[in-house]
């Protein structure tokens, strides 16, 4: 917001009262006298309540990103997966390659056992290398949907390619978007057109604002509600693989009141830490988690350090409150 002041009104009272009512104001002066731009991560106040002595005029910003604005407060919901509101913490965990029937079956079992809401695995996988395992693809989607299924879970799958959109919006409850394509806008469109719920992971460098934006680009494309992952960004550290960034997590649940998850797994890279970082990104505010979970870590084909067994994610659904939830 831009406020603009009277001719000899004394700036320096206004400012007073404008922080006395929450906001983090910026001095200008520009060819119409001295005006404040309000900073964004002041007090949301109305228009009107800023006409106080001395202010000729409050011109209201539009937000570059309406849709999502409109989310705040909202509960995301999917079959029987809710984020965010009153919903309980939410668990989303599963491995982070469906490797076979049995696989994500044995998978599937645990985390209902562990208190999850949604089955969440890879079909198809963006990976580093064109060397590494690349996922099961479409036969994938068809046992994931079964286990899902059968254990009463939300199913969530990433779609890495505009072609195969159609197909997993066929089978999956909730369209992952992955780190590596939160700026792949023409598949933001293609994913937005399946109209289904969508789970957006953060960028690995982005910036919130463009995470907010690559949200807007999939509810103008028709999108569903969005829940947003944090899943640590890039950092000077390799210590662990990535940094999770619990500031954001409470931006995002505190002040833009959207649907947060942390994913705490592709944060530490390590397993003996997921349970530490889940704790850490619900004390900052997230609705819920995701995990990664493999029935034997050892043969994982992807991502198996920082993947938790069968005792983990129970230990971890204890200690995250999810067990609490299931009567
Ligand atoms: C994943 O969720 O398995 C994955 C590849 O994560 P990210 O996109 O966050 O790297
Ligand atoms: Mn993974």
């Amino acid at each position: 917001m831009w406020l603009e002041l009277d001719r000899g009104a004394d700036p320096g009272r206004v400012q007073r009262e404008l922080s006395a009512l929450g906001l983090w104001v910026t001095r200008c002066s520009g060819p119409q006298g001295i005006g404040f731009w309000v900073q964004k991560h002041s007090a949301h106040l109305e228009p009107e309540a800023l006409q106080i002595e001395g202010v000729r005029a409050v011109f209201p910003q539009a937000s570059p990103h309406p849709r999502v604005d409109a989310l705040a407060g909202l509960t995301f919901r999917a079959g029987p997966l809710s984020i965010g509101g009153e919903a309980p913490v939410a668990l989303c965990a599963g491995p982070c390659s469906v490797e076979s029937r049995g696989q994500i079956e044995e998978a599937a079992a645990a985390v209902a056992e562990a208190g999850g809401r949604a089955l969440r695995g890879g079909a198809y996988k963006p990976r580093t290398s064109p060397h590494a395992f690349q996922g099961h693809g479409a036969r994938a989607l068809g046992w994931m949907r079964d286990a899902a299924d059968r254990h009463g879970l939300a199913m969530i799958t990433e779609a890495v390619s505009e072609a195969e959109v159609p197909r997993v919006a066929e089978f999956a409850d909730v369209i992952q978007v992955g780190a590596r394509s939160m700026q792949s806008y023409g598949l933001l469109r293609a994913i937005g057109e399946a109209g289904k719920p969508v789970l957006l992971k953060r960028g690995l460098a982005a910036q919130l604002e463009e995470w907010l934006l690559a949200a807007e680009h999939l509810l103008v494309a028709g999108s569903g509600p969005i829940a947003f992952c944090e899943r640590g960004v890039r950092s000077f550290d390799p210590s662990t693989r990535n940094l999770l960034d619990v500031g954001v997590v409470a931006l995002l649940a505190s002040v833009y009141r959207l649907p947060v998850l942390a994913d705490p797994s592709h944060a530490a890279g390590r397993r003996d830490l997921v349970v530490a970082l889940g704790r850490a990104g619900l004390a900052a505010g997230a609705h819920g988690l995701l995990v990664e979970f493999h029935p034997d870590p050892a043969s994982a084909l992807s991502d198996g350090p920082q993947a938790l067994d069968r005792a983990g994610l129970l230990a971890l659904g204890q200690s995250c409150g999810t067990t609490l939830e299931v009567a």
